[in-house]
């Protein structure tokens, strides 16, 4: 019959029109940041169907399930003192995300400290900040050198690090059909793609060296030393009982971030003492 072969035909024009649909809003170009005095620009690249707001909802529930499960171990702020100046370190910083984009400073931000024996620490997008008391401990780590470490991880959660890896996990994903990608990706799949690119791929060099610009400005211009940096990293190298975190290990080399850092945080050294003498 006539019409049973026209649905058929109707249907690869439709995906055909998904098709070409997908090619066109697939990736676009984007500025999450206004580039501050450390003029950090670079456009990046960003699958379109891949919301900022999607990534945020999966990230607090994601940042929700990691905190109720540290909760049940007793592993969750296990100092009430130390909690509180690491969020008190956070608080201080977060008011200057404004220089870099309008909407972080109103973001929900959360800061926990987890008892975990590892040196690291993490900000998934929108602002959910954790610091393992392995950093904090093993480092003995200074006001200063907490602020480096927490711009560092809020920058990448400004640059929105995480939905640039997804993106990139996206463009070359297996299984991924054109009309998956119309029809919505599920939280559940954007839940898989977050924690792989927040705890399993390494950041590109690019975005460790954005992270540490941007923290650096972060960190002067709430009054923090910027020069801490340095000393943080020097910490971490020379530290042997510090297990490389991958936010290292992965990163530039050595020499190239300490000459970076070094440029930098003279870049933003009047930024720090304008804010000490304010
Ligand atoms: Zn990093």
């Amino acid at each position: 019959m006539e019409w049973r072969r026209k649905i058929p035909s109707w249907r690869w024009l439709l995906w055909a029109a998904c098709a070409i649909a997908a090619t066109v809003v697939g990736c676009q170009t984007v500025q999450t940041t206004r580039g501050g005095e450390v003029g950090v620009d670079r456009p990046q690249r960003m699958f379109a169907l891949l919301s900022p707001a999607e990534v945020e909802a999966a990230a607090r529930q994601q940042y929700l399930q990691i905190v109720q499960g540290a909760a049940r171990k007793g592993i969750l702020n296990p100092d009430a003192k130390q909690t509180e100046r690491v969020r008190a370190i956070a608080q201080r910083l977060i008011p200057h995300t404004a220089v870099f984009r309008d909407d972080a400073p109103r973001w929900q931000w959360e800061v926990n400290v987890l008892k975990v024996d590892q040196v690291n620490a993490w900000c998934m997008p929108g602002g959910k900040i954790a610091v393992y008391t392995g950093l904090i401990e093993k480092l003995a780590v200074s006001d200063d050198e907490l602020a480096a470490v927490l711009g560092h991880e809020i920058a990448h959660a400004l640059r929105e690090h995480a939905r640039e890896r997804m993106s990139r996990q996206m463009g070359t994903a297996v299984g991924l059909s054109v009309v998956e990608i119309l029809m919505g990706v599920s939280l559940g799949d954007v839940g898989q793609l977050l924690a792989q690119s927040m705890f399993v791929l390494p950041n590109s060099r690019e975005n460790e060296l954005e992270a540490d610009r941007i923290g650096v400005e972060l960190a002067a211009r709430a009054g923090y030393d910027p020069r801490a940096a340095i000393s943080l990293w020097k910490k971490m190298m020379t530290n042997a009982r510090a297990q490389p975190p991958q936010w290292l290990s992965t990163h530039p080399s050595h020499e190239t971030r300490m000459r970076d850092l070094e440029a930098v945080s003279q870049r933003v050294l009047p930024l720090y003492l304008k804010a000490r003498s304010s």
